[in-house]
């Protein structure tokens, strides 16, 4: 079912789980060197873990200067744009009693293939191949490529379990990714996903630290200088 703008409007306040998984769930194998990077990032020492949170802003920063880019380009995809009524934002929430950290974007979304491509694949960067893609075709040089380091999978230094809500832009069609970083994850069709990307952290119980929202505000201040789009924690502007 297509969201109207009345029904993303709730960005604005606060996150909602409106999300129902539904259908078949399919278990697919990371690639063997993500297998190996996912390996080393759970069991990581590294006590600068905090990192996560620059990773998954700066993806979703990236994520939203796409769709920003596209409505500037023209083109055939402006027309998927049409729909499309809210603003470019991110919101991340935390909850201490469920132990997670949650965080959303309006973005350009991803389609099942491209969690696929995207989210079990390393050494190929979405925002490079988007940048290729849109030189060849436009002859701009726009730069939003992703800051280095291990990106998504930093996630799980902190996470057991990270869920990943999306539906990309112009599809009706809604996913849940989930995995414990173990070497599989899994996607199933899911109802009442917003046409953009949810990212939920289930904190280990050593990290339980990133669902207290001082402690996210703090990290949020040292970053949020290089975001160009607004950040809310629990619904107020950071
Ligand atoms: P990088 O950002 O360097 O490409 P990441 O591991 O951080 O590497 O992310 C992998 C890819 O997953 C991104 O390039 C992008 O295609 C996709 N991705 C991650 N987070 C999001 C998001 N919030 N919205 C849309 N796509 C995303
Ligand atoms: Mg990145």
């Amino acid at each position: 079912t297509e969201s109207s703008p009345q029904e993303t409007d709730h960005l604005h306040t606060i996150i909602k789980d409106t999300e129902k998984p539904i259908g078949e769930s399919t278990k697919h194998e990371f690639h063997a060197e993500t297998r190996m990077l996912l390996d080393i990032v759970a069991r990581s020492l590294y006590s600068d873990k905090e990192v996560f949170i620059r990773e998954l802003i700066s993806n979703a920063s990236d994520a939203l200067e796409k769709l920003r880019y596209m409505t500037i380009s023209g083109g055939e995809e402006v027309e998927k744009l049409k729909d499309l009524d809210r603003p470019l934002e991110i919101h991340i929430s935390t909850d201490k009693h469920k132990r997670t950290l949650t965080i959303q974007d309006t973005g350009i979304g991803m389609t099942k293939s491209e969690l696929i491509s995207n989210l079990g694949v390393i050494a190929k960067s979405g925002s490079k191949a988007f940048i290729e893609e849109l030189k060849s075709k436009q002859g701009t040089g726009e730069n939003i490529i992703g800051q280095f380091g291990v990106g998504f999978y930093s996630s799980f230094m902190v996470a057991d379990k990270v869920e990943v809500y999306s539906r990309a832009l112009g599809e009706n069609e809604g996913w849940k990714w989930n995995s414990d970083g173990m070497g599989t994850y899994e996607i199933q069709p899911a109802e009442g996903v917003q046409p953009d990307t949810k990212i939920v952290l289930h904190l280990k119980t050593d990290c339980r630290e990133f669902a207290d929202e001082d402690t996210i505000k703090n990290v949020i201040n040292k970053y949020s200088n290089f975001v160009g789009s607004p950040l809310f924690l629990n619904g107020k502007k950071a």
